[in-house]
């Protein structure tokens, strides 16, 4: 199994770190096998990320956190930037036409500019197969309880849910994350497409972890479940505890 944070900020928006900073603190501390730059309205320092990679032991995934005028919007697998200022459909349609996956970053915040469940449910419901997912663990939110309502609406509506840090500091990396079957980019977007990933938050213990493998295993079967238990096992603590290092 592979750990993935989908959601990072670097210089090229609002973070605070390079991208080749983010690289090797997420290549040495981290423990993480692929991150996404997210950016917000720029795909330059993901591009960039990208072209670095192949010197780091993370991989890396191209990804753009997108302004709609109805909130953020998490694209990965950006090849081509998207503008901001479209509608959330019309930015998702975008999304895909270029190859990436679409995701609504922490649905239900109150702080950040969001979709919100009404408008998500009406989205989900008129447009099945437009959004990958949503982001139902954020590792920025004020209100856990909102990351809590997100696993519920995501149940809810059948969407896959991935985890970010949304980190705009180096030591966020990996507050919040993904876990997939594989280790690569490659295998990540595949486990995507499936909606066979699960989305974990940082600084929980072990049992939670556990828990919210096995509500994982409920959906897609004991093989998983098996798995990530011996992953639990062989690596008690996981490199997830050294996250917080
Ligand atoms: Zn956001
Ligand atoms: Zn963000």
């Amino acid at each position: 199994m592979g750990l993935a944070d989908l959601h990072i900020h670097s210089v090229y928006s609002d973070g605070t770190a390079t991208v080749e900073a983010i690289l090797v603190h997420a290549s040495a501390k981290s423990g993480l096998d692929v991150i996404a730059i997210t950016d917000h309205d720029t795909l330059e320092g993901a591009l960039k990320a990208r072209e670095l990679a192949a010197h780091f032991r993370v991989d890396v995934v191209p990804g753009m956190e997108i302004s709609t005028n109805e909130g953020h919007l998490l694209a990965l697998f950006l090849e081509k930037p998207v503008e901001p200022g479209l509608s959330f459909i019309e930015t998702a349609q975008q999304v895909r036409r270029y190859g990436g996956l679409p995701f609504a970053p922490h649905p239900l915040s109150r702080l950040a500019p969001s979709i919100g469940a009404h408008r998500l449910r009406a989205l989900v419901r008129e447009h099945p197969k437009l959004l990958a997912g949503l982001e139902a663990e954020n590792g920025a939110l004020l209100y856990l309880g909102e990351n809590a309502a997100a696993q519920r609406l995501r149940w809810d509506l059948g969407l896959a849910a991935i985890g970010g840090s949304d980190a705009h500091v180096l030591n966020e990396i990996g507050t919040a994350a993904t876990l997939f079957a594989g280790n690569t980019s490659a295998d990540l977007r595949r486990a995507l497409e499936r909606g066979e990933v699960t989305p974990l938050p940082a600084q929980r213990d072990a049992r939670y972890i556990r828990r919210q493998l096995k509500h994982f295993a409920l959906r897609y079967g004991l093989r998983i479940i098996q798995a990530a238990e011996g992953l639990l096992e062989e690596e008690p603590r996981l490199r997830w505890k050294r996250l917080d290092d």
